[in-house]
């Protein structure tokens, strides 16, 4: 009898282990799963066509960590009432699906708001990050989290990001947030972030959400000695957001290769997009190493009307020629690796970047 009682209790007490033990079996089998989700990383030199790329590449030793993608696409930049578009238009056509005013930031020609991809991703639980070497409000991050009819409205786009659903960002441009018109200090309203003031803390703060303002005003070029690099930046942003179950959606931005192109400053255009083809490098072992991961390397349209017209070739060093002080609308090269990836070969409006990239959002 005495051991008939203990077999009943042995049984439920196994069968009670058990039961607990498959759902926990079952939870880590989902959080798996949603680990597979696809994480997506989208990186966007701004202006930078053709001959940027090309130039930098031979001023790199006539090598690129571009020559490791298999899939290459063209997109064509032009906006909804111009051929040549500006950075928020084509910010705006990546980030949102649709063609905009030049100016306009996450709405369309009728000033109606789109959500983003990274909100749509934030939406599914994803994580998200930002980083860029202009300010975090200029008009290609915007585009990712602000939904406002002018560029120019910084001080709007800013409190746009403080309410936002991004987990970390590097980027410039604290003043927006802490001198504003309206008095507010949106660095002490959001109560959810650490800020930081260098990567060591960025690296070792264990806060949900971490913001990391690399500079007050714009931040420098390169040449000028911008820190954090941005492939080291890179390095850090997607540690973090690779400690989480969930997968995410990530911006990089080469903000400055445009800069140069405006200046018609060819060493400005190639140093920069030579530390842009470091941060490739970055993501592209990111993708080697996690291959449930969409990597796109674009650009939102071309600076200069850059020309290589003449060099060296046994220094493999290029001379060239700027056409104009500002954009052209010539068409910018993809380039994509992982998950969904032969979507991007072709040509395309820049509108079918969002809609190529939300075949992965799940
Ligand atoms: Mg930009
Ligand atoms: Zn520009």
């Amino acid at each position: 009898m005495r051991l008939f009682f203990f077999t009943i209790y042995f049984t439920f007490y196994s069968l009670n282990l058990c039961f607990s033990q498959s759902i926990k079996l079952e939870m880590q089998k989902l959080k798996k799963e949603n680990k597979k989700s696809t994480n997506i990383i989208l990186m966007i030199a701004d202006g930078a066509g053709l001959s940027q790329i090309t130039a930098a590449i031979y001023k790199n030793g006539n090598k690129s960590n571009l020559e490791n993608f298999e899939v290459v696409g063209l997109q064509k930049t032009h906006s909804a009432n111009s051929l040549i578009t500006d950075s928020a238009a084509s910010g705006t056509a990546m980030a949102c699906g649709t063609k905009t005013l030049n100016g306009a930031i996450g709405v369309d020609a009728k000033n109606r708001s789109y959500e983003s991809i990274l909100k749509i991703c934030e939406k599914k639980g994803y994580n998200s990050g930002m980083i860029v070497t202009s300010s975090i409000v200029h008009a290609t991050p915007a585009s990712f989290y602000a939904n406002v009819p002018s560029r120019a409205e910084y001080q709007e786009i800013a409190y746009q990001l403080s309410k936002s659903e991004v987990d970390f960002f590097i980027g410039g441009g604290e003043k927006h947030f802490i001198k504003r018109n309206d008095n507010k200090n949106l660095v002490n309203e959001m109560k959810d972030w650490e800020f930081v003031s260098n990567l060591d803390q960025f690296n070792s703060s264990t806060s949900q959400k971490v913001g990391y303002f690399i500079s007050y005003e714009e931040p420098p070029s390169l040449i000028e000695g911008r820190k954090p690099l941005l492939d080291i930046g890179l390095n850090s942003i997607l540690k973090k957001l690779n400690s989480r179950d969930e997968p995410f959606f990530l911006l990089v931005e080469g903000s400055q290769v445009d800069w140069g192109g405006h200046d018609n400053d060819f060493e400005f255009v190639t140093s920069e997009y030579i530390e842009f083809d470091r941060a490739i490098g970055v993501a592209l072992k990111f993708v080697d190493e996690n291959p449930n991961t969409l990597l796109v390397v674009t650009a939102d349209h071309e600076t200069g009307g850059l020309g290589i017209t003449s060099g060296n070739i046994r220094k493999f060093n290029p001379r060239a020629r700027f056409s104009t002080k500002g954009h052209t609308a010539t068409m910018v090269p993809v380039f994509s690796k992982g998950v969904g990836s032969s979507e991007f070969s072709g040509i395309y409006d820049n509108t079918e970047i969002f809609y190529k990239m939300m075949l992965q959002v799940k």
